[in-house]
């Protein structure tokens, strides 16, 4: 099963395929040809009057904006749903996170599409995307980044700035986790927020980061780091929002597995030494 999939049930929401970023994202084109056909005409009633060629002069000049975002557009959604590394593919993702989503998140709005559900269709858009690059990298270059949320309410252990201090009782998942980014020696922190988050980066400068968070941390989270990759996993929040919430831990596996160069858990890599 697609991780993208698997990720949307796991969590117990709608599959989210990013239906509604690309239903919008075809509006769009509409509205662009429109709009466009309301420039080119109302002034081509005038336009005649000052040169008779202007009116197709201006014609072109719309013809080419047109057939220029249609093409982009047109990539995007190709791109989105095959999920191949269409030769756009890098600068899509920063169109989409740049431009399109703040865009879409005015349209969806004015349609009555709730913030979250476009923050949902971003993010697997934008693991699509991710996916689609297919980046692998070492293990020191993938961060797993995590919500405070995720350790357990009463825990008095400090793990922000060290994860590494959990004591692994088990009455959170953070222990899982900790063994899980060790077994694949990769990167592994806890963020409290976005200029913690934004901080950990700078440090660890990772190459591709795993996100854990809800969908509006994702989507900030998503937007503060490009241009580096985020794969975006949803929190499970069994109990509401920011209290002890739950993940996952095979989607954060797999996720590891997919980015991975070797895709091994470290104890199964060759050595500095082996032949
Ligand atoms: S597993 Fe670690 S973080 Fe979670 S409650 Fe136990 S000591 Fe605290």
């Amino acid at each position: 099963m697609p991780l993208e999939e698997e990720k949307n049930r796991s969590n117990g929401f709608e599959p989210s395929s990013g239906k509604s970023f690309v239903l919008l994202l075809v509006l769009c084109c509409f509205v662009l040809v429109g709009g466009a056909f309301v420039l080119w005409w109302v002034p081509y009633v005038g336009l005649s009057n000052i040169h008779p060629r202007l009116p197709l002069i201006l014609a072109l000049c719309f013809a080419a904006v047109v057939l220029f975002g249609l093409g982009g557009a047109l990539t995007l959604i190709f791109t989105i749903v095959w999920g191949r590394n269409l030769f756009i593919n890098r600068k899509a993702r920063g169109i989409v996170i740049r431009f399109l989503f703040p865009l879409l998140v005015v349209l969806g709005k004015l349609m009555g599409i709730s913030k979250d559900d476009l923050r949902r269709s971003f993010i697997a858009v934008n693991n699509r995307l991710v996916l689609a690059e297919a980046k692998k990298v070492r293990p020191e270059k993938l961060l797993i980044l995590l919500p405070h949320c995720l350790q357990f309410h009463e825990c008095p252990v400090r793990i922000t700035g060290n994860i590494e201090n959990c004591k692994a009782c088990g009455k959170c998942k953070i222990k899982d986790l900790v063994a899980i980014s060790k077994r694949y020696g990769v990167s592994i922190s806890v963020a409290t927020g976005g200029t913690i988050a934004r901080r950990i980066v700078v440090e660890k400068k990772p190459h591709i980061i795993i996100g854990v968070a809800c969908e509006r941390d994702l989507t900030s989270g998503i937007q503060d780091t490009y241009p580096i990759p985020v794969y975006g996993i949803l929190n499970k929040r069994p109990h509401g929002p920011c209290f002890d919430t739950d993940v996952d831990l095979e989607m954060v596996e797999r996720g590891i597995l997919t980015f991975l160069e070797n895709g091994k858990p470290e104890f199964q890599r060759p050595g500095p030494h082996s032949p």
